[in-house]
């Protein structure tokens, strides 16, 4: 029961996102597509202008996350709020992708990967400025390599609320569905971004 709940909501966001697709750029459609074919639930292009950052999501970082610090991924080593905001302001447009996540349920492909790739394939195709930021604290290795640099810079990128981005904001923005989780195990909706022109 609980999977075809599920299936009918991404199926539904599918087809809200298609609404959305049509919409945009046609140049940067395909890239929306491509996303879905390898397992986002959903996506959108929107205004950089429409991706918000606030000083209070550092400050979540840095009291009451056991996970500052120790990631190159994370504050103090990603960029500030106030530095976001200067980088976002130096594009127009980007692609805000959306999963639905749930403890053990499997997907194809990691959602963080996911957005590397789409970085990769909008960058070689001539967008020089390309650059994707994911979900969550980087968990590739065992323990980061914080003073010797990353060990998979290909493959690595800051979290959107690493770099200050309210989430929250953006993806209510954007008719996204998000909700405040209780436990680490419930079932929650995530966010990337990848920065395009
Ligand atoms: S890939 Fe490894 S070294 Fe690089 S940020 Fe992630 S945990 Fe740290």
């Amino acid at each position: 029961m609980k999977k075809s709940s599920d299936t009918g909501r991404r199926n539904s966001e599918k087809t809200r996102t298609q609404g959305k697709a049509a919409r945009a750029p046609e140049k940067l459609s395909p890239y929306v597509a491509m996303a879905l074919r390898e397992g986002v639930d959903d996506a959108a292009i929107v205004e950089t202008a429409k991706v918000f950052t606030a000083p209070w999501v550092r400050m979540k970082c840095q009291f009451g996350c056991a996970g500052y610090g120790q990631h190159l991924c994370c504050p103090p080593h990603s960029p500030t709020p106030e530095q976001t905001r200067a980088i976002l302001d130096s594009y127009t447009r980007a692609i805000l992708l959306h999963r639905y996540w749930q403890k053990d349920y499997k997907t194809v492909k990691d959602f963080n990967d996911v957005l590397v790739d789409l970085e990769r394939t909008i960058f070689l195709d001539g967008f020089h400025k390309a650059f994707s930021m994911g979900s969550g604290p980087c968990t590739r290795c065992a323990a980061c390599n914080i003073l010797g640099g990353c060990v998979h810079p290909e493959k690595t990128r800051p979290s959107m609320e690493a770099c200050g981005i309210d989430v929250f904001a953006t993806a209510r923005e954007h008719g996204f569905p998000i909700s405040v989780v209780r436990s680490h195990n419930d079932e929650r909706n995530i966010f990337g971004l990848v920065l395009v022109e």
